[in-house]
């Protein structure tokens, strides 16, 4: 039997060609369940006919009973007209006022007619207004019902072809209405009962109409639950036969290069959670299977070394490795640091970047397919084609969101196993999040910072008391410390950005004629700016004037100051990355937030909780709530688009978990997909993945 909600939407009446189009272009709505998936975004309660007499001009959207007297238009310059319609209820009259279409509301309302009038009162001339009323005549809101009104997103092109949200709602009821049967079920009705959930019918027509809050929650739920239930199922039917299918390289041996490096060459003890890491590591690499493992820690946790261990246990398996940043200022520090640890020891690395050329590079290409590179740092130069490694046995990927499941899987093409997978992440993911974007990796937490780290505290100052904010840096400094300041350099306003740092740099060398300042930004040569970088590294100056550069990655222990200017400017994220520079010594650190006496309520909210945490994942959670997830960065890149209707993975985490625990079940269940019991299940799974590109680009 066809499903009728698989019909085009032009066999809709009320749905012309002009119509179908711009339902298509504007709001990607194809078809007649298209139609029931546009969810409303408000609900306007019109339970309620009020007085004229009870109105204030403080009231939200109310409405009003009764007839319009007379019309009065008034000139607005050469062509326009200002409309009013004088209406009562019988007791007191009020004004209905129209800026445009003025015109069109004379010729359709009737005085002496019923009509109920809805919309924003305000007050204007001692009178109550309603500027651009919505107008029906009483029989047609009779029959619509009188409860919670739907409310339908719209745009721009949409209202000029006159089709609003009133006349979205008005074709859903009528698709509703012709919907005799009951719409078709997607989940199992076992699942349904145990999880407590409205059937699919009843939630789709109370999310159009609902009579009342609680029910409309009951269906929001639903909803909800459905949305985020065929997400998990992908991706944990993804997982599950990826698993089944990749057969991993085991390192079933830990030998010579990683108890010589533990027992010779780690210069401090490991804290438990590095510990616990490593065992689910090695465990993992042990097993036969690929690892895919995400290793999240905040910055300063110390996954470098957890990292740089996991490289060696490849290594003494006769496996090569390789670790990718994001940036080429990044590898070439993981490569300093990670030639620093291993000392002695004879292990040969190398650097790949788009900065090694020529010789040096086919040299390097040529010594990393016979062998006898050991571990490669560098870029994402690494997963071009050109780079083809003797025997790859791990990946380690430092900075998660610029690196997806696509660029993943090219790596695979490096070797005849798929290597094992680490991928490191300083901007904590909150779980939800992890478990949309990540579903297919296993998560392992460093929760915990090495011992003697003080935490950083953490204060805002406003931009007029400088004074005192440069006499604290001063203090720090003829302690023996060194301070960042940080300016933004936001690409759309690049220039002024870079005037700010300029004229700003020239104030601070004034300011502090004592000290040696270095001057870092993005622009700079990467050469000069490594110079001006080392200076501050090896503490010949003892402020680095920057913008983001620094963010990721850079490490002076001896810095103990942060200063951020035009904090407002940057994200929760941005700035505890930028906060997490200093905190690496064992003095106490300070980060100074600073921005202008006018703070938005989202400016003050972040301010506040950077003031309040140093925990990144508590800060990651709030980022999400203030921003939703489509703003985090590099979501677009992660291989899954978020493309949620209804739930949100910021609000909504109970239920990612419970979605995340039935999919679970379903497939421990039913591991090839083909059980009679899911059939329901695996045939939605189907169409969503057949109907929508982004579900196809994750497996
Ligand atoms: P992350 O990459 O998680 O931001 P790093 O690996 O760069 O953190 O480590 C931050 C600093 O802490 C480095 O200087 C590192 O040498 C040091 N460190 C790492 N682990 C420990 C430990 N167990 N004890 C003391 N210091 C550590
Ligand atoms: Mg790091």
């Amino acid at each position: 039997m066809p499903d009728i909600l698989e019909s085009e939407i032009k066999y809709l009446p009320g749905v012309g060609p002009q119509r179908k189009k711009i339902l298509s272009t504007e709001l990607d709505i194809h078809t007649f369940e298209d139609l029931l998936q546009n969810f409303p975004y408000k609900y306007v309660d019109r339970s309620r006919i009020y007085r004229i007499r009870e109105i204030t001009g403080e009231m939200p959207f109310v409405q009003i009973a009764g007839q319009i007297l007379s019309f009065e238009s008034f000139d607005m310059g050469a062509y326009k007209k200002r409309v009013v319609a004088h209406f009562t209820d019988g007791e007191k009259i009020m004004d209905l006022t129209w800026f445009n279409g003025g015109r069109y509301a004379m010729k359709t309302y009737k005085p002496r007619t019923n009509y109920i009038v809805f919309g924003k009162p305000t007050v204007f001339n001692g009178r109550i207004n309603i500027v651009h009323p919505e107008i029906d005549p009483v029989e047609e809101t009779q029959t619509s019902g009188m409860g919670m009104q739907p409310y339908y997103s719209t745009t721009e092109k949409m209202k000029k072809q006159g089709l609003t949200s009133r006349s979205i709602e008005k074709l859903t009821k009528n698709l509703l209405d012709r919907l005799k049967n009951p719409i078709p079920e997607t989940i199992c009705c076992d699942i349904l009962s145990r999880l407590h959930l409205i059937s699919r019918d009843e939630a789709l027509r109370t999310i159009h109409y609902p009579k009342n809050t609680k029910l409309l929650e009951q269906a929001r739920i639903r909803l909800k639950f459905e949305e985020l239930f065929f997400v998990q199922l992908n991706i944990v039917r993804y997982a599950s036969d990826h698993r089944r299918k990749f057969r991993g390289y085991t390192f079933n041996h830990i030998g010579d290069i990683f108890n010589g490096f533990y027992h010779n060459c780690l210069p401090f003890q490991l804290t438990e959670a590095q510990k616990r890491v490593i065992r689910e590591i090695r465990q993992d690499v042990g097993s036969g299977r690929q690892m895919n493992r995400l290793l999240q820690g905040d910055v300063g946790s110390g996954k470098t070394l957890v990292a740089l261990m996991t490289m060696l246990i490849a290594l003494d398996n006769g496996f090569q490795a390789c670790i990718m940043a994001p940036t080429e200022i990044l590898a070439e520090q993981h490569l300093a640091t990670i030639r620093q640890l291993l000392g002695g020891m004879n292990i040969t690395t190398e650097l790949l970047t788009g900065m090694v050329k020529g010789k040096k590079r086919k040299e390097v290409l040529d010594r990393l397919e016979n062998g006898e590179i050991n571990i490669l740092v560098g870029t994402h130069a690494i997963i071009e084609d050109t780079v083809r490694f003797s025997r790859l046995g791990l990946v380690v990927v430092d900075e998660q969101h610029r690196f997806g499941v696509e660029q993943r899987a090219r790596l695979w093409s490096k070797s005849e196993n798929p290597p094992h997978v680490l991928v490191m992440t300083a901007t904590p993911i909150p779980r939800t999040l992890a478990m949309t974007l990540y579903g297919d990796l296993d998560v392992s937490v460093i929760d915990e910072l090495p011992p003697g780290r003080k935490p950083i505290v953490t204060r805002h100052f406003y931009d007029n008391g400088m004074a005192s904010l440069y006499s604290g840096i001063r203090q720090q400094i003829n302690l023996g410390r060194q301070a960042y300041i940080v300016f933004p350099l936001i690409e759309e306003s690049e220039k002024t950005d870079l005037k700010n740092l300029e004229d700003g740099y020239e104030i601070l060398c004034h300011t502090f004629p004592e000290f040696k300042l270095s001057k870092v930004h993005g622009r700079m040569k990467p050469r000069d700016k490594e110079e001006e970088m080392n200076k501050f590294v090896c503490g010949e100056t003892q402020i680095l004037v920057a913008t983001t550069v620094i963010e990721v990655g850079v490490n002076v222990p001896n810095a103990s100051v942060m200063v951020i200017l035009d904090a407002q400017r940057f994200g929760l994220s941005q700035l505890h990355q930028l906060r997490g520079r200093v905190g690496r010594g064992a003095e106490q650190s300070f980060c100074i937030l600073v921005t202008n006496s006018k703070m938005s309520d989202d400016t003050r909210k972040r301010i506040d909780i950077m003031c309040d945490t140093n925990d990144g994942f508590r800060i990651a959670e709030a980022d999400l709530k203030l921003r939703g997830p489509g703003d985090l960065e590099g979501t677009q890149q992660s291989g899954m688009a978020f493309d949620l209707k209804i739930a949100d993975i910021a609000r909504d985490g109970q239920i990612v978990q419970m979605a995340r625990d039935e999919a679970q079940r379903i497939i421990e269940d039913d591991p090839e997909c083909n059980s009679q019991k899911y059939a329901m299940l695996w045939d939605r799974l189907r169409q969503l993945k057949k109907n929508d590109i982004n579900w196809a680009a994750i497996s």
